[in-house]
């Protein structure tokens, strides 16, 4: 057990999440000065006593690099990600570019101040100037849109989301109330001159509906919301055993140019442990219907590092999934949420896996640069296997503008249903304010009238005040 005391800090946070890319949280407790001088000396632990900024420094990377060398000392691990611990490592890159006027620059700071890897620090600069690139600065105006369908048939083993499983009268209910906050939003978008960039219909599952409700919703929003200027219309389609040819159809008739099958693996194993109740043939036939209907961009979402799977299996995956002719892949790492089943199966889950995840990881860098897939959006999460990222590649310049955006925090996100998070931007301040939908879909419904309070309150208000 080590006992660290960090001196000259009052908030510890930053420092223990650092600390929780080395030892997992049995191996370790953090300090602050104030809290040790607490303890009664006879009751201090002082044999693995170890004290961080003797010198008494307020620069937080600082006693951040002190803690990274002594752990990767102790420990025999550097991770690659140095002593970044925020979710955002693209957007660091463009501040850095800013600051120090050149990409060599700022890779330098990457790796000397940060302590990133060459790899690292080389991804996340590609992939800013990938997005500068292609979409540049939003419009003040432009909005990203989130509609959300929190439901989904079955519940995968890692899910940490709010999906349910529910009755088709349940789901009705639903769709009704979300409609009451579609037509709101898009009447107030209007009289306040905000204007859709994106819309992405994401869940939970959206192809859990049937294919005449998701006929009906694409028309609602078609009908409420003016979609003249918007450039990207998304469904995530997610599990290849909600997707049939009708919906599909559906899905296109209503001008989606982008949907997302999401197989996670190819293994018939793996599925089945993670909990999907379908087949890698189900993922392949659900590629087959969407190419036949001409949906022009799709994304597969693959996760690395999921139960019992080995970095051959991955590669498996990967070179099954090409085959399928995407457009965009995704590469998750599993994070492991503490709403999640397999949590209560292994606490340690993404402690043990993190060797193995980087080495997958490394494969798809590899497999998917070789055929012709740039990345052009990551983030990272708490509780990922090996303290990793989630990294989205595209081909032929097919970038999710959605997924840019909300990664870039420049742009106010207008979140409709259970669980959406919406974000008002304040580009003065360059700031964000969330404004959060509850995510019980129940009390969304009995709640409707103050969901869509909020965002009058809190967004349409604050554009006509013309913040
Ligand atoms: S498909 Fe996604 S949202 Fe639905 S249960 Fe699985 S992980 Fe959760």
């Amino acid at each position: 057990m080590y006992n660290f005391v960090i001196k000259n800090i009052s908030n510890k946070y930053d420092f223990t999440e650092l600390i929780k890319v080395f030892l997992t949280p049995d191996e370790f407790r953090v300090y602050t000065e104030s809290e040790f001088s607490e303890i009664r000396p006879e009751d201090r632990d002082t044999c693995d006593l170890i004290f961080f900024n003797e010198e008494l420094s307020s620069d937080k990377n600082h006693i951040k690099r002190q803690i990274y060398s002594f752990l990767s000392e102790q420990t025999g691990k550097r991770p690659p990600w140095g002593i970044l611990t925020g979710v955002r490592p693209v957007k660091l890159a463009g501040e850095l570019i800013d600051r120090a006027g050149s990409v060599s620059d700022a890779e330098k700071m990457l790796e000397e101040d940060y302590c990133l890897s060459k790899e690292k620090a080389d991804l996340i600069l590609e992939t800013y100037c990938y997005q500068q690139e292609i979409y540049g600065i939003p419009d003040p105006l432009s909005v990203g849109i989130y509609i959300g369908i929190p439901f989904c048939p079955t519940r995968c083993l890692y899910c940490s989301f709010t999906s349910n499983q529910v009755e088709g009268s349940e789901i009705e209910r639903y769709l009704e109330a979300l409609k009451t906050e579609i037509a709101f939003v898009g009447r107030r978008m209007k009289e306040t001159g905000l204007w859709p960039e994106s819309i992405y219909i994401g869940g939970g599952t959206p192809t859990t509906l049937s294919s005449e409700q998701l006929d009906d919703l694409l028309q609602f929003v078609e009908d409420s919301i003016d979609l003249s200027r918007n450039i990207e219309f998304t469904v995530e389609a997610g599990r290849a055993d909600t997707i049939t040819a009708e919906k599909l159809k559906a899905i296109k008739r209503h001008g989606v140019d982008r949907i997302s099958i999401n197989p996670q693996s190819m293994k018939k194993k793996t599925l089945e442990l993670i909990g999907r109740s379908h087949e890698p043939k189900d993922i392949i036939e659900a590629f087959q219907a969407a190419h036949q209907v001409e949906i022009p961009v799709i994304n597969a979402d693959v996760i690395a590092g999921l139960p019992e799977e080995t970095p051959d299996d991955f590669a498996g995956t990967l070179e099954s999934i090409l085959k399928l002719e995407p457009e965009n892949i995704t590469v998750h790492t599993l994070a492991v949420k503490r709403a999640s089943r397999l949590v209560e199966l292994d606490k340690d889950y993404h402690y043990k896996h993190a060797e193995c995840v980087k080495e997958m990881l490394d494969i798809s860098r590899n497999v998917l640069t070789e055929a012709g897939f740039r990345p052009y959006y990551l983030y990272r999460q708490k509780h990922m296997a090996g303290a990793m990222e989630n990294v989205g590649y595209c081909r032929d310049n097919t970038p999710c503008l959605y997924n840019i955006r909300i990664m870039e925090e420049r742009q106010t996100i207008l979140a409709l249903g259970a669980g959406g998070i919406s974000k008002m931007y304040y580009p003065d301040e360059n700031r964000l304010e969330r404004i959060p939908n509850v995510s019980n879909y129940e009390i969304y419904i009995s709640r409707i009238d103050e969901m869509m309070e909020r965002k009058d309150k809190n967004i349409f208000m604050e554009v006509k005040r013309g913040c």
